[in-house]
């Protein structure tokens, strides 16, 4: 399995309740290389760009709500097949549904403030990491 790199976000809920370093440690523990990383305020056109594929989803304006209610960090992730990895260790959208061990199982209030993203595939990868990252701020 080859090498690849994945974009995470820590959501606004929980760097609301601190736990920035408790999500990072279970991606870190998941096998996962924090590479790249920044603690940033979205704007509104900002997270309305980001989320742009889910614009006409019912969610979408309490979404980029949730997103600009509070700061967020924004990652950068390396590993074996990096984007499935996260995904496993995300766990579920709904946390209710989640696997036991997942991050939104663990940590996360509700499906709108499920405390992390993750890309879904390596072409969103890369165009994620490039919405929010620099080639010089990212160090493998
Ligand atoms: N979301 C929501 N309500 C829903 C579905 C999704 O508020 O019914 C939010 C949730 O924060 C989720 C994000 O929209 O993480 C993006 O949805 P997606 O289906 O892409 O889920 P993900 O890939 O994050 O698991």
């Amino acid at each position: 399995m080859a090498t690849t790199r994945t974009f995470s976000i820590i959501k606004p809920d929980a760097t609301r309740r601190n736990l920035t370093g408790a999500v990072t440690r279970m991606l870190e523990e998941a096998g996962l290389r924090v590479v790249a990383s920044k603690r940033i305020h979205m704007t509104k056109d900002q997270a309305e760009g980001f989320y742009a594929v889910h614009k006409e989803r019912p969610f979408f304006n309490d979404l980029v709500s949730f997103m600009i209610s509070g700061p967020v960090v924004v990652q950068v992730l390396e590993g074996e097949d990096a984007v499935k990895r996260n995904r496993d260790i995300m766990g579920a959208t709904n946390p209710e549904n989640a696997e036991p061990g997942t991050i939104r199982k663990e940590l996360a209030e509700s499906i709108e403030a499920n405390s992390v993203h993750g890309s879904d595939s390596d072409e969103n990868a890369k165009i994620e990491i490039d919405y929010f990252f620099k080639p010089e701020e990212i160090v493998g």
